[in-house]
């Protein structure tokens, strides 16, 4: 036994930290911080590094600067019809100006005559030096200069009004983190082992805490993140691989022997070969299939690239092992769909497809639960239905999910729930980039199609004005009069769900009555009733309508070949994702297709780009159509959390590491984390006592219900 497993500092309450009292550690409470060590864990949101603070005098144009000083005047003015705030701070060597034009009310609350303040922004010249909408720290009173030594780095602390009304503003916070610091990150005892710490040239954990908050140079704060991010994304992964393990070692599933006659005969029956890709993809399955160790795969592919076969495929191998097969899709539309496709190919070979859905009459309904209850159904395609009380399969031995980030970990779990340890195929056509995969399914195996089937023609993609709306729709006539069939999609965000619906409805009457007048054209939306949904995609699918004017419930999975034309309207609306999957909705045939976006992005405006983003994601979609490349970008945007709605996958927000950013990293810690767990699978090992310690301390609740996948 050569690590103590640390208690102590975790265990200590707030409230004995040195001068804290316990109005401001009651009000720390309410932010989550309870004992020092959550204290320590409040990291810096970011530093001020007045090692490169620029004297007035030194200005120059163009130059980001930080410029330290007192308000010397302030001022709120009239800019052509729009109120302006401006201030003059002045630093004993010059002035510099700065001005705000946003909320220009609010800031004469803020900044007052003989403040210290510090600005950090780009220097333009304008009746001299200026910064426009700089950002700024106040600095308090000079009194203060422990902190504000030039020379030093000054870590700023995010706060909040009731924070600060009982002076644990950033300044506040750092008066407690240097007392929190100096009496406790000495006694923080290092959960990771030396040699792990040797090999990737980790700062023990101590002052890495120490350095983290008050660094004493760049390097040293580069080297205290390296090291807290390595722990955080090392607990992550050791929590996955313990995870995957307890999965692997808990019983036995099914082993699917057979591959039967049934199964070749679809795959020669299919109306196209398959792709290299899905032959491989379906190799990984049927490897997993064949071993009792229960499958729970992630199939990966960009949309279109042929998902549906594969699951189509995999089913059949359960039915042909005798067992029932349950396929979940997250809307109706795509549920019907995928039972049309089961049924076209597998009913020929004797297989009795089902479909349950919400909508379906109680009679019907109970039809359909009894034969599933009685086996009759080997194959069961459904909505969320699927999950509810009163399904109950006779043998469910396969469980795949369509589109699964459309899904809660939850709802996955109650699906699998149904069978006994049946094998898991989740498909989604959301590519996500291998760091953000890696962790969110960390336990999970990945296989991707990475390659198209055959003949398909690049979409082209272009993006116009809504002023050049005439010529689109000019463009499309001429199209659909030769034959082809199209899409015009309406954003629908919840928020703003009626008037975008009725905004939809009145541009489909305009349409139908004035340029599509002599062509068939329907439309189709989430209000209507199921029937008349099905109706409208039925015959959109058998070509009787030409022209689809809908909203986003086309989104996923609707297959319609012979669609060749996607208009997007409002395209600045839709994130870069859903673009994407929209825009999937042709090109998927052989024949030559289009995708048109329509947006008018936000100007600029005083200098400050407001469509930037917008901007950026109509670029990459007319620049590429590689999903993989895309997500790349849209998590460049979005940020992790946002992109993926990590909360969704039962994992922790991380705090400090950024994975993408931080991939690196995240591989290294990842093979150490499942090398660990490999050679000591409870962490029973003394010299992982402080890993497993600190594990539990971080994710019991997850550990607990360890079995939801
Ligand atoms: P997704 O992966 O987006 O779910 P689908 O499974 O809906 O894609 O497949 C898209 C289209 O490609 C379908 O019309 C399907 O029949 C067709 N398809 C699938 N595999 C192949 C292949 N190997 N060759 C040609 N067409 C294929
Ligand atoms: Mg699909």
């Amino acid at each position: 036994m050569n690590t103590p497993v640390p208690q102590d500092l975790t265990q200590a309450p707030l409230r004995r930290l040195r001068g804290l009292g316990t109005q401001r550690s009651a009000e720390l409470e309410k932010i989550g911080l309870k004992t020092v060590a959550d204290l320590l864990y409040y990291l810096p949101r970011r530093y001020l590094d007045r090692t490169t603070i620029v004297k007035c005098r030194d200005l120059r144009e163009g130059l980001e600067a930080t410029v330290v000083g007192k308000i010397a005047s302030t001022r709120l003015t009239q800019f052509g019809r729009r109120p302006r705030f401006e201030l003059v701070l002045a630093d004993g060597t010059g002035f510099l100006r700065c001005v705000f034009f946003n909320k220009a009310s609010v800031w004469p609350k803020i900044f007052s005559k003989g403040e210290n303040v510090a600005f950090h922004g780009k220097v333009t010249f304008y009746d001299g030096f200026t910064m426009a909408h700089p950002d700024f720290d106040k600095l308090g009173e000079e009194g203060e200069a422990r902190f504000l030594h030039t020379g030093t780095i000054i870590p700023l602390y995010r706060s909040s009004e009731a924070l600060g009304k009982v002076g644990l503003d950033s300044r506040g916070f750092r008066r407690i983190l240097r007392v929190a610091v100096d009496d406790f990150a000495p006694k923080l005892s290092d959960p990771l082992p030396e040699g792990l710490r040797q090999r990737y040239h980790l700062m023990p954990l101590s002052e890495a805490m120490a350095q983290a908050h008050f660094p004493e140079n760049e390097e040293t704060l580069k080297h205290a993140t390296a090291r807290l991010k390595f722990d955080e994304l090392f607990f992550l992964e050791v929590f996955l691989a313990f995870r995957k393990a307890a999965e692997e070692t808990e019983e036995k599933g099914i082993e699917f022997t057979a591959v039967g006659e049934r199964t070749w005969q679809l795959v020669e029956k299919l109306p196209f070969k398959l792709t290299e890709a899905q032959r491989r993809v379906l190799r990984e399955i049927r490897a997993d299939m064949k071993s009792p160790k229960p499958m729970h795969r992630l199939l990966q592919g960009d949309v279109g690239s042929g998902k549906t076969v594969v699951a189509l495929i995999t089913m059949l191998m359960a039915v042909e092992n005798g067992y029932q097969a349950a396929l979940m899709a997250p809307t109706e539309i795509l549920a019907e769909q995928h039972y049309i496709t089961s049924r076209e190919f597998l009913e020929a070979l004797g297989v009795n497809v089902t479909l349950l859905v919400g909508k379906q009459k109680k009679s019907e309904r109970e039809k359909i639960l009894e034969e599933v209850a009685s086996g009759r159904a080997n194959v069961v395609i459904g909505t969320h239905a699927l999950i509810q009380g009163g399904v109950e399969f006779q043998k469910l031995g396969l469980v795949v999910i369509d589109e699964q980030h459309r899904f809660g970990v939850m709802q996955r779990a109650a699906l699998r729930e149904k069978g006994l340890r049946p094998d898991v195929l989740v498909m989604t056509a959301t590519p996500i980039p291998r760091t953000l995969s890696m962790t969110l399914y960390g336990d999970l195996d990945v296989s991707v199609i990475d390659e198209m089937p055959a003949g398909r023609q690049p979409i082209t993609t272009a993006w116009r004005p809504g002023n050049a709306r005439r010529q689109i729709y000019e463009f499309v006539r001429k199209e659909v009069s030769n034959g082809a069939q199209a899409y015009i999609v309406f954003p629908l965000v919840e928020e703003t769900e009626k008037s975008d619906l009725a905004a939809a409805t009145e541009s489909y009457e305009t349409l139908r009555k004035n340029f599509f007048r002599d062509f068939s054209i329907a439309l189709l939306h989430g209000r209507m009733k199921p029937v008349e949904k099905e109706a409208a995609m039925m015959a959109f699918k058998f070509g009787e309508t030409q022209i689809l004017v809908a909203t986003t419930v086309i989104e996923v999975g609707v297959d319609v070949p012979n669609a060749t034309i996607m208009v997007i309207e409002h395209a600045e609306r839709f994130g870069l994702t859903q673009l994407h999957q929209l825009r999937g909705r042709v090109g998927r045939g052989e024949k030559k297709s289009y995708c048109i976006l329509i947006a008018d992005p936000a100007e600029k405006q005083n200098g400050e780009d407001l469509g930037a983003d917008t901007r950026k994601r109509l670029e990459t979609m007319v620049a590429t159509s590689d999903g993989f490349r895309i997500a790349e970008v849209d998590l460049e945007l979005r940020g992790p959390g946002e992109f993926f709605g990590t909360r969704q996958h039962g994992l922790p927000e991380l705090k400090i590491a950024d994975i993408v950013k931080d991939a690196k990293t995240l591989f290294a810690a990842r093979d150490e984390a499942f090398a660990l767990v490999r050679q000591d699978p409870l962490l029973k090992k003394p010299e992982h006592a402080a890993i497993r310690e600190h594990l539990l301390k971080q994710y019991r609740d997850r550990l607990e219900s360890v079995h939801i996948g």
